[in-house]
Order: structure tokens, then C-alpha cells, then sequence
């Protein structure tokens, strides 16, 4: 497998950086994950865009632009023959003495490689997954794509040794969003998700699944659901750029609807697939 550094094409063997890149003492980095099908990026743009704010968030410069960035893209892609799968990109503010202050002189680090993943015949998606609620103790700026990832990981292991699939954060009695994915739960025809803000991450999907609700006459309301609510929903769903649209069955061993996979939730999954196929680039 080939990899992207800092500028090269490297074998994976050869794929290293520093001790002292701040993404691996501080966590000081951005990342984001975009989808392959068919050999084409789903949503590029949507991923590119959300690079950019992240990155200005953390006063951290860009060490490519977004043209050169859909190169390396592509150019993965091709060199690692990815028909299915994804592209993981990682910026950092690169090495520097240790300090709490960012550094001023750090050249930012850029690191790219590429998964083959199965999307589309997804067990998952096809028999639902199983939630449970833990608190949300990640910090307080979700909205930017940090590589900070440990409380996220240490919730899924929760979930799994709950006998669950994955968790959905609680704070202040309302669900903010999944361990890695957005939150959804069908009341009668409508669909809620929680509004943007720092709370959660705007993700990607989400955007394209709501508009292609909207387009299709659903009904959606942006707004905080409890755990009560969602425990008694006809349906819950989740999003993100690798699972697309995968149902919810249960949640705190509760049955959410008859405990499959609920309609919305499978149509919303095979609008994404199909227009994701037609937009790719
Ligand atoms: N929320 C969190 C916390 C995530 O980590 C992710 C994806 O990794 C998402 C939401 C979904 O975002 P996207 O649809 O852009 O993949």
C-alpha cells in the first residue's frame, strides 16, 4: 500500500514522521475520512470545505491547496487500486520543541493513505445495529475534526462490552451525537437530528441525507432529542461518510419500531447510495 508524506509517495513500510509532530503529543491535528465507490470520491468538496474550517479554527495553516489535495486524492485512489473503501487524511502542526504554545516556525505535517472497506453490502446496514447512551465527556469544540479520538474509543468499548454496537453521547439529557457518526430518530414522519453547533460535529453526510430528505418531501426538524424520546421512536438511524445511512433496532435494549431496519432509514440509505454514485468524482 502506498502512502502519502509530507510531499512523497512512500510504501507503507516507509510511511514515518516525527517523534516530535505535535499530532502525536498533543493531539494537535485535523483529519477527515472520505468515501471511495466505484473508484470515485463521494463528496470531496463537502470534505475539502470542512478541512478549511477546522484547520482555522486551530490557526493551523494548510500545507496544500484544495486542488493539489483532490490530486493525492486521486492519485491514492489509483495507485492502490480502491474501488471500495476510503481516503484518511491527517494534517498536523508538524514537529517542534515541546511546548503548550504553538510553535511559530513548525512546518505543518500531511499524511494520507487509503483502506479498501466493504460500504455497500453491509451486514450492518442490512440488520441494524444495537445502541446504548454513555455520557459525552469529549471536550467542548466537537465541531472541529480533531484526531483527540480516545473518548469516542473508549465509549464503542463500552458499548461492545454492553453487548451493544456503538453509544450515543448524553449530555444535559439531550443525545449530542455517535461515538464516530450523527444521530437521527423518525417520529411518526418526521425525522430529528440534533442542530449544528459546537456540540457536535456538522457532518458531512448529514448534510447530503437532509437535503435528499427534504427533496423527497420528509419532513426534518434540527432540534436536541432526550434518550426517552429516541427509546421510543418509530425509527433511529446514523450517518457518516463510511456507513452512509445504517438503521438503529435498539437502543438501551429498548426495540426501536419492530426492531429492524425502519423504512425511512432504508430508503434514506438507497437515495445516498444512488446519488452518491451519480456525484462522484
Ligand atoms: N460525528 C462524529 C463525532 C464523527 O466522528 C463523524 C465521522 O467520523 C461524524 C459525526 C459523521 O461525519 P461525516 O458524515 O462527515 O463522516
Amino acid at each position: 500500500r502506498i502512502c502519502y508524506v509530507n510531499g512523497d509517495y512512500v510504501a507503507e513500510e516507509d510511511a514515518k514522521i516525527s517523534v516530535f509532530d505535535r499530532g502525536f503529543l498533543f493531539a494537535d491535528g485535523v483529519y477527515e475520512v472520505t468515501s471511495v465507490l466505484g473508484g470515485k470520491l463521494i463528496d470531496f468538496d463537502g470534505h475539502a470545505t470542512r478541512l478549511s474550517r477546522s484547520l482555522s479554527e486551530l490557526a493551523m495553516p494548510s500545507p496544500v491547496t484544495r486542488d493539489e489535495l483532490l490530486d493525492i486524492h486521486r492519485e491514492l485512489v489509483t495507485r492502490n487500486g480502491i474501488e471500495e473503501g476510503l481516503v484518511y487524511l491527517q494534517i498536523t502542526r508538524g514537529a517542534a520543541d515541546r511546548d503548550f504554545a504553538y510553535p511559530t516556525d513548525a512546518a505543518p505535517g500531511i499524511v494520507l493513505f487509503t483502506q479498501t472497506k466493504t460500504l455497500i453490502e453491509s451486514p450492518a446496514a442490512r440488520a441494524g445495529i444495537r445502541i446504548v447512551s454513555l455520557p459525552d465527556a469529549r471536550w467542548g469544540r466537537r465541531d472541529i475534526k480533531t484526531v483527540q479520538l480516545l473518548y469516542p474509543s473508549m465509549a464503542k468499548m463500552e458499548a461492545k462490552a454492553q453487548g451493544a454496537d456503538d453509544a450515543w453521547m448524553v449530555e444535559d439529557g439531550h443525545v449530542t451525537e455517535g461515538t464516530s457518526n450523527n444521530a437521527y430518530i423518525v417520529k411518526g414522519s418526521t425525522i430529528v437530528t440534533r442542530q449544528l453547533g459546537t456540540e457536535i460535529l456538522a457532518g458531512i453526510t448529514r448534510n447530503a441525507v437532509l437535503r435528499f430528505a427534504r427533496e423527497a418531501q420528509m419532513k426534518v426538524e434540527e432540534r436536541a432529542f432526550t434518550v426517552e424520546e429516541a427509546e421510543s421512536a418509530d425509527e433511529a438511524f446514523v450517518t457518516s461518510a463510511t456507513t452512509f445511512v445504517q438503521p438503529v433496532v435498539s437502543i438501551n435494549g429498548s426495540e426501536i419500531g419492530d426492531g429492524t431496519p425502519g423504512p425511512v432509514a432504508r430508503r434514506l440509505r438507497e437515495i445516498y447510495i444512488e446519488e452518491s454514485r451519480k456525484a462522484g468524482i
